[in-house]
């Protein structure tokens, strides 16, 4: 009989019972799910073959994890044991349930790129793998200042969870707000369900808006992190057009001016976006209104734009921005923000109705429950194998992490490439210690940081410090960041839009909907 899959299932009261995770038949796999992705991991090599060997760090945990052998179904650590594939119903994760054989369970809390990666790369591991999101869908952020500005719908970037799992049997999903980590018990906790133990835990809980303490700024400005935020700026540019053409007198108090602040991808990026949408799709939609009546400015507090980026890329980028009317104010800092007004530090007021906040971020408040220390953002330091050094069992992993670059010795940058391939690595290194055999230490393969200024204008700073700008490279963008999505389905709703985009100008997303 197949049991409920309720979260309760996981609680983990001693002597009490426990209930199998059920798993998708492969016959209920979608058409998009069975185009896409995952590459399996061998069955009869470990997780991953490619950098094993010398380098290997200490193997985990305890005699039971490292003598186990994966692939196979029996475990050796004094005694034999049979690993059941499907635990049977009415057990508990407790101190016998690994001595009767059941298997070991990795909590992975965060589906982003960072959760996925580390889902997937367990996909043949003899383990159960439970992930748990807020959200019912995997978020694709570098894409969500196209929802924003209309050119993308939000199904486009917003994927469901279960639906990257249907060909995972070993993976269950649930949507829940994690609370507290207590990893004495080994247990996390939730707002809407019961706790869940682990044996091995991946902290992929990415990162949030940092407002620095403006006043003014976590009630009225506009972050650009979740799909959420993006629905609800375009929405809020949306009425605001509206409402200035049913009362012009709001554009001189500044209803359709917006301050974008900060200098980085996510500032420049929606700035070259929003001018787009302004100067094309709304200038046609509302005819009465001036092109000259709404203002685009970009704010920044360093000396310059794409700090990250050589002088050549950042010179282009002004030009691009200029090009769209945008205009920048450097080593400006925001002092305040009212519904319809931005102070800067300088003693500057902008008449303004939206302020798009680009500018900073730290670490999810839940991770304090670790009581470790956390690095500089609230991120947590992890060893070179990504495991947290208090915690070996945990991993933490993406924007959650600061994961020094072997190589360089650098922290590596909070970027979804980085995110994916952290967390692919923590989920080999995870399936490596279920088959008892050592961690290998983590390299970031750096393919060249890119950003979009607008229509046929990206730049691309490879490795080795090579450039491309232009045409070019927004065709480049385009290919890496369609590849990042994570279905065929959604690569597909994207070359659509783009495409549609591209020869007509068009933003079919450009509607409100009354919730
Ligand atoms: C606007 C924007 C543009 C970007 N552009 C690029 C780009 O062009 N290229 C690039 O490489 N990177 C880009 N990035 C950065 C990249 O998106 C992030 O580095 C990456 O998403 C981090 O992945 P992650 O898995 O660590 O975290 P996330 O993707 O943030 O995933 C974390 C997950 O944890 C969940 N979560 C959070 N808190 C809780 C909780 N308490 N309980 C349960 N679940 C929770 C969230 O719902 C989310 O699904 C951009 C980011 C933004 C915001």
């Amino acid at each position: 009989m197949n049991p409920p899959r309720s979260p309760h299932a996981y609680t983990a009261r001693k002597n009490t019972s426990m209930t199998i995770i059920a798993t998708t038949p492969a016959a209920m796999m979608s058409p998009a799910m069975r185009a896409k992705k995952a590459k399996p991991i061998p069955e009869s090599s470990s997780a991953d073959d490619e950098t094993d060997g010398g380098e290997g760090c200490e193997v985990m945990g305890s005699g039971e994890e490292a003598r186990g052998q994966r692939g196979s179904s029996t475990w050796d650590d004094g005694r034999n044991r049979t690993v059941a594939s499907v635990r049977p119903r009415g057990e508990t994760l407790s101190e016998t349930d690994h001595a009767q054989g059941h298997r070991r369970r990795v909590l992975i809390l965060g589906g982003g790129f960072a959760g996925i990666g580390a889902a997937r790369k367990l996909k043949d591991a003899d383990v159960d793998v439970v992930l748990v999101d807020r959200n019912d869908f995997h978020t694709f952020q570098p894409l969500l200042y196209q929802v924003a500005t209309d050119l993308l719908e939000p199904a486009a970037v917003g994927h469901p969870l279960r639906d990257l799992f249907h060909d995972q049997p070993n993976a269950a999903v649930h949507q829940a707000t994690v609370t507290a980590i207590d990893p004495a018990q080994r247990e996390v906790r939730f707002g809407e369900m019961t706790p869940i133990r682990y044996d091995h835990l991946v902290l992929a809980l990415g990162a949030q808006v940092n407002f620095f303490g403006v006043e003014g700024a976590a009630e009225h400005a506009f972050p650009l992190y979740t799909l959420a935020d993006a629905v609800r700026l375009k929405e809020h540019i949306l009425r605001r057009w509206e409402a200035a053409d049913r009362d012009p007198a709001l554009i001189d108090d500044g209803a359709l001016n917006i301050v974008i602040v900060g200098g980085g991808p996510t500032g420049v990026e929606s700035a070259g976006a929003l001018a787009e949408l302004y100067h094309s799709n709304l200038a046609d939609d509302y005819r009465g209104i001036p092109q000259d009546a709404a203002h685009l400015t970009l704010v920044e507090a360093g000396p310059v734009l794409f700090s990250m980026f050589k002088p050549d890329i950042r010179t282009y980028t002004e030009k691009a921005l200029a090009k769209r009317d945008v205009e920048v104010q450097l080593g400006e800092i925001v002092a305040s923000v009212e519904p319809t007004r931005v102070m800067l530090r300088s003693g500057k007021s902008m008449p303004a109705h939206t302020l798009v906040w680009g500018a900073g971020l730290q670490g999810n408040p839940v991770l304090d429950s670790l009581g470790i220390g956390l690095q500089k953002g609230r991120r947590i330091g992890v060893a070179p194998d990504l495991r947290v050094p208090e915690h070996p069992e945990i991993f933490a992993v993406g924007d959650a992490a600061w994961i020094t670059d072997a190589e360089t010795d650098e922290v590596l940058p909070q970027l979804g490439s980085v995110a994916l391939q952290a967390g692919e690595h923590a989920g080999q290194n995870i399936a490596r210690v279920l088959a008892g055999r050592q961690t290998s230490p983590f390299r970031y393969h750096d393919k060249g940081t890119m950003a979009t200024i607008g229509r046929g204008a990206a730049v691309i700073q490879l490795r080795r410090g090579k450039t491309i700008k232009g045409r070019s490279a927004a065709l480049a963008w385009g290919a890496v960041h369609l590849a990042l999505l994570s279905t065929g389905e959604d690569r597909a709703k994207a070359v659509v839009d783009w495409t549609w985009a591209g020869f007509t100008h068009e933003r079919s997303a450009r509607i409100t909907v009354p919730t």
